[in-house]
């Protein structure tokens, strides 16, 4: 695991102040205006036409991080995520919207930290907006210090600057699969802990083992809904569909406690028409939908190897004592699971 939390950042910079009304007003708004003014869905992806550029490369990404002369040396190492971009990339250049946000964002990226009253306000550790889209706010941010629990939160919000952007006209939002992906992503490349959305976490890890993380990743780094549309829809009656469709736009930052179960219920019917068999029998699923620990999966960064326990197998030495040894499963990889979509889209 890419460890940043046990380095030493050892500059700390003065605190900035969030005073401007825009900041507090616009930053958890649903209402204002999107980044340039641009409905978020006009991507070239659904038609907007768009002059082909270059693709990026790391080196330009990284050049266009550095150059910023708002950051530290530490925090551009930071932002600076190579791995993540080596990964992220592929999907970004798949859309000149996205290039284009890529290239204006990352050549002037800032961190703002906030203070405790504003957090307080806005019940937030991190704002991410695309009214501001260099802008990475982290409250209580004094620069980046060895294990400094807030460099979780700066992560996160770095995710949301990489991610498409959410469409801040429309009443519905994409914070189901934003949101829980940030924190999954921040985890994985960062090695941070995973502090916030665990309910979603889940949904969106028990959906990828389903119909496989690459659909996920189509949407949130390109804002194309279609893979997922492909390998949901045929598996799934009108009705389930729709109510599929309605539980994702749902906002994650309520109580979602009746979506979430009938997000699970969703996922059997889906679970049986795909593999024609019960969800249950299902040991990956089973260990992440009961949170047992005994189960290490990593969905974007795959460097990592993931690693699965049943615990509690007992064995006595020769001494008589009884010790419980956690026995490492080999786990069927997502990619195996997503082959089944190479075939056939309805397995019943
Ligand atoms: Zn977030």
């Amino acid at each position: 695991m890419v460890e940043y939390f046990s380095n030493f950042f050892k500059k700390k910079r003065n605190l900035k102040l969030v005073i401007g009304a825009l900041a507090v007003a616009n930053v958890i708004g649903t209402s204002a205006p999107s980044f340039l003014g641009v409905h978020a869905e006009s991507t070239d992806s659904v038609g907007y036409e768009t002059p082909a550029t270059s693709d990026l490369t790391l080196e330009e990404i990284r050049n266009l991080i550095y150059s910023s002369d708002k950051l530290t040396e530490e925090e551009k190492a930071f932002i600076y995520n190579e791995d993540m971009f080596a990964d992220i990339l592929p999907y970004v250049n798949q859309s000149e919207w996205m290039k284009l946000t890529y290239r204006s964002k990352f050549s002037h990226m800032d961190i703002i930290g906030y203070n405790n009253i504003i957090a307080n306000i806005l019940k937030s550790d991190g704002i991410y907006h695309n009214m501001t889209p260099s802008n990475l706010y982290v409250s209580n941010y004094s620069g980046l210090a060895d294990k400094d629990p807030m460099a979780a939160t700066l992560a996160h919000e770095e995710v949301h600057a990489l991610q498409r952007i959410q469409d801040t006209f429309s009443q519905e939002s994409d914070s189901f699969f934003l949101e829980p992906t940030a924190e999954m992503i921040a985890h994985e490349y960062w090695g941070a802990p995973i502090k916030e959305y665990k309910e979603e976490i889940r949904l969106i890890r028990i959906l990828m083992e389903i119909i496989g993380a690459e659909p996920i990743k189509q949407y949130i780094f390109t804002g194309d809904f279609r893979m997922i549309e492909e390998r949901v829809r045929p598996n799934l009656d009108e009705e389930e569909y729709a109510e599929f469709l309605e539980c994702i736009k749902e906002d994650v930052s309520g109580q979602n406690n009746l979506r979430n179960r009938r997000m699970i219920g969703i996922y059997r019917t889906l679970y049986e028409n795909i593999y024609g068999q019960s969800m249950l029998k299902d040991e990956v699923i089973t260990a992440i939908k009961d949170d047992n620990n005994s189960l290490q999966r990593y969905y974007f960064n795959s460097r990592l190897g993931d690693e699965y326990f049943i615990l509690g197998e007992y064995v006595t030495d020769e001494n008589g004592r009884t010790t419980i040894v956690p026995i490492r499963h080999d786990i069927e990889p997502i990619a195996s699971r997503e082959n089944m979509f190479m075939h056939t889209n309805k397995i019943n």
